[in-house]
């Protein structure tokens, strides 16, 4: 019988790991052996022209450094072009994914008219491309809602933070599948992705917290099963932001133990879990932290 608990650690090989992924990495890890399941780890490599080449090797073994060792074998989504076509097909032969033809500014434009905030889709293109050349493929949420009887409103729960809630077309719009330099869109390639490793369980940094409603619909569309989603506390930058290469965040330190210890005792703190003592390997902290984390009764 195969562990009802498959999770996995979904890293962007845009840069080694820093403090702040290594929360997500290891409280992706601890769950999984809290839960007695399985860990998979994703390289999420689609966006290529942000990918450093390299960096997805260095990730693993900087993993490996850590003590978080796959359960099964990594997938790289560079590999899985086939599978993101499949289902944008599933999703045009039911009419719910249409050809956008808008540029940037078209966008904006169209949205300071109807004063959307920033980030919201129009729909312009729903009704069809006007002559114009197609570029992006875009999501009709409301086709897709009304179709399956799903409300307006998607409502989650995070483990973490509770219920949450959004509207994804008033508050996102038709987001886009394929983008117009002929990149898989990550809403696509996740769920896609999660569905095909058999995810139960995604942990992740809370600032993809907001991508969850898109992706439920998404996972609706195609007929997938919802994952349970908890969502880890952020590591903030000296500047108050998210902790990421672009504001500081140094490659983690794993040349010795030692050094993986403090990396990892750093990463259990942001999670609410005690302090491993200092002549524990690596691998005796990760038990610790099993063991304190099953006492805890899983939500
Ligand atoms: N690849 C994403 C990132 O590194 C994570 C995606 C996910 O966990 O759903 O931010």
């Amino acid at each position: 019988m195969g562990s009802p608990y498959t999770g996995r650690f979904a890293p962007s090989p845009t840069g080694l790991l820093h403090a702040g992924s290594l929360v997500a990495a290891l409280a992706s890890w601890l769950d999984a052996r809290a839960h007695a399941g399985r860990w998979l780890v994703r390289i999420e490599d689609v966006d290529t022209p942000r990918c450093v080449p390299g960096a997805d090797q260095a990730i693993l073994q900087q993993l490996a450094a850590c003590g978080l060792l796959p359960d099964g074998p990594v997938l790289w989504q560079s590999q899985r072009g086939e599978y993101y076509a499949a289902a944008l097909q599933t999703l045009v032969d039911q009419g719910w994914a249409y050809p956008c033809g808008c540029s940037r500014k078209e966008i904006e434009s169209a949205q300071a008219v109807a004063r959307h905030s920033a980030a919201v889709y129009p729909g312009t293109c729903r009704q069809g491309l006007r002559g114009k050349p197609a570029r992006a493929w875009r999501l009709n949420v409301q086709a897709v809602q009304a179709a399956l009887g799903l409300p307006a409103v998607t409502h989650w729960r995070d483990r973490r933070l509770g219920p949450q809630q959004q509207n994804v077309s008033q508050e996102v719009g038709d987001f886009v599948l394929r983008r117009a330099d002929g990149l898989w869109a990550y809403q696509l390639a996740v769920v896609v992705d999660d569905a095909a490793q058999g995810i139960t369980h995604v942990v992740r940094g809370q600032d993809l917290a907001d991508n969850t409603a898109r992706q439920i619909v998404l996972q609706r569309a195609l007929g997938l099963p919802t994952p349970q989603y908890l969502h880890t506390p952020l590591v903030m930058a000296a500047n108050g932001e998210k902790l990421s290469k672009q504001n500081g965040a140094q490659a983690l330190n794993l040349q010795t133990p030692q050094a993986v210890l403090a990396a990892l005792n750093a990463a259990a703190q942001v999670l609410g879990l005690s302090a491993a003592p200092a002549h524990l390997a690596p691998t005796q902290a990760l038990a610790l932290w099993t063991g304190q984390l099953r006492g805890k009764a899983p939500p």
